[in-house]
């Protein structure tokens, strides 16, 4: 007998992981979800397409001003329709199965800390809601009974590698990191690109953000604070190495020397996989590893020097409190200034050290709207 279908609600549809999370989604029998609802952006026309293929319930823009536009596309269909913040918020409140937290940057904490409270599974792409709320996250997590299910390739390596084991073996974790597209460079050469070279990644097809923020390591300064909320970790045992290959996705060294790896192609459809499938696995035909191709993988130690944002993670790591919110909201808002051409690539950096230093020492916040406190004061002092 078939099992009864999950319902999905997919937040950040229209972004690279939601496009891949409906790819997998074509891959699954098709009784496996239905679709509750689909957020989006600035991208009305993909979404509409999106609501329509997939026979969602609810498709929402968060741009307000777009409301007549998604509702003109979606016309003579019998999907919702709703625009605004508050109302992405609203859709993330509806009761599903699996909530797909794919929405970029900390505009996704509000949305997926409502889907924790109705409780199910969180498949979590979003890192920045542990990067910024790390403690509160899994907090609601854990009162309301959540399977977090993490997406992000690396977590995901280690999540699938720790399953069976004792926590007390662990002796560490140890995050890949391509190193990007500058990892070779120096910094006199970083120094002049812009946000177009910065995008483009050797392995990975990502999102603008997230590629510019690999490009400068500081996608890995927020995986590190993303592993030691997620599995308990002290800073200690948070290890990141250069592996340019990107097809050992991460390890966990345990106490007897051993370590185990996850392995795989660079394809995010993969983790995103086996965050729908989970317990279980499913089929997907997604490229195969093969041995007999790979002539090397390599592993080398990141350069704190050319990449700063490696050191910056490792004293949030330390300090706690409320470094983790700073660091990324100065991150945020450093970002779009280099995106929009009014800073360079190594400044970044500079004004995510500025803000974490006139910052220190601050309390870790214990509810979203501190949080949002925080990553406001964060942006005023990184934007200069
Ligand atoms: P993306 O930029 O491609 O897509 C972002 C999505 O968020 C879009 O649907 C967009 O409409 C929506 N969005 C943007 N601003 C919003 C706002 N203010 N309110 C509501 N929705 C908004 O990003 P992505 O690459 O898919 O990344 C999404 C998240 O997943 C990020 O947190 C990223 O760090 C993480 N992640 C991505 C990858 C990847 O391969 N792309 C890998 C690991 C983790
Ligand atoms: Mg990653």
């Amino acid at each position: 007998m078939a099992a009864s279908p999950r319902s999905i609600t997919i937040l950040g549809a229209t972004g690279s992981i939601g496009v891949s999370t409906l790819d997998v989604l074509r891959h699954m029998e098709p009784e496996a979800f239905t679709i509750e609802a689909l957020t989006g952006a600035s991208n009305i026309p993909l979404l509409a397409q999106q609501a329509k293929a997939c026979h969602a319930r609810l498709a929402v823009t968060a741009d307000e001003a777009r409301y007549h536009d998604l509702r003109d596309a979606l016309s003579g269909t019998d999907i919702e329709v709703a625009a605004g913040r508050q109302a992405v918020i609203e859709a993330a409140s509806r009761p599903v199965d699996v909530t797909m937290a794919a929405i970029v940057g900390i505009a996704g904490l509000a949305p997926t800390l409502a889907a924790v409270r109705h409780g199910g599974t969180i498949a979590l792409a979003n890192k920045e809601c542990l990067v910024c709320a790390g403690s509160l996250f899994m907090r609601e997590c854990e009162t309301h009974g959540v399977t977090l299910l993490p997406v992000d390739s690396e977590h995901n390596a280690i999540y699938q590698v720790l399953a069976g084991q004792r926590r007390e073996a662990v002796q560490s974790i140890i995050l890949t990191a391509s190193g990007g597209p500058f990892r070779t460079w120096g910094r006199e050469r970083m120094a002049n690109v812009t946000a177009q070279t910065a995008a483009d990644h050797p392995n990975w097809s990502m999102g603008l953000k997230i590629s510019i923020d690999s490009a400068s390591m500081f996608n890995k300064a927020l995986e590190m604070i993303e592993a030691q909320h997620l599995f308990t970790l002290t800073p200690e045992q948070v290890e990141v190495i250069v592996h340019p290959q990107s097809i050992v996705h991460s390890m966990v060294r345990y106490c007897d020397g051993s370590v185990l790896a996850q392995l795989g192609p660079a394809d995010m459809r993969i983790p995103i996989a086996y965050a729908l499938a989970w317990p279980d696995r499913m089929e997907l035909p997604a490229d195969r590893l093969d041995f007999t191709a790979l002539s090397r993988l390599d592993f080398e130690a990141p350069d704190e020097a050319r990449f700063p944002a490696i050191m910056l993670a490792r004293r949030a790591l330390a300090e706690g409190g409320a470094s983790g919110a700073v660091l990324n909201g100065a991150k945020e808002a450093a970002l779009d200034g280099f995106i929009e051409g009014r800073i360079g690539f190594l400044d970044m950096a500079d004004r995510v050290e500025l803000a974490m230093e006139s910052l220190a020492g601050l309390p870790e916040p214990q509810t979203l709207s501190e949080v949002e406190a925080l990553d406001r004061q964060a942006r005023t002092i990184a934007r200069g």
